[in-house]
């Protein structure tokens, strides 16, 4: 296992949990997290996650993990990052590496 992979989806956890949730994600939260050179990635990475987390009902929000809800956006981002930290984290993980291969 690639620690520098587990060290990067670790610091996106937050970001991931925050996007799925429909909160705005700044620029520079992404760079604090990853740094510069690795924001458009992040970016990428963090999108693709989000699919995974949440689906939406008119605009309520269901969790796609465990299929609670609804919840509001705060609720949802609270829910994540409480109860399904480690499996985000997971799949930050493979995402972050198909972007590595993807450069390679
Ligand atoms: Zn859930």
């Amino acid at each position: 296992m690639d620690s520098g992979v587990s060290i990067a989806a670790e610091k996106l956890v937050e970001l991931t949990a925050k996007y799925a949730s429909q909160i705005t994600v700044k620029d520079e939260e992404y760079v604090r997290a990853v740094g510069f050179s690795s924001k458009e990635m992040a970016k990428r990475v963090v999108g693709r996650v989000s699919l995974w987390l949440i689906s939406q009902e008119t605009n309520l929000l269901y969790c796609r993990l465990c299929t609670k809800g609804p919840f509001t956006k705060r609720g949802m981002f609270l829910h994540l990052t409480r109860m399904h930290h480690a499996e985000i984290k997971l799949l930050l993980e493979e995402e972050i590496k198909k972007e590595i291969k993807a450069v390679l």
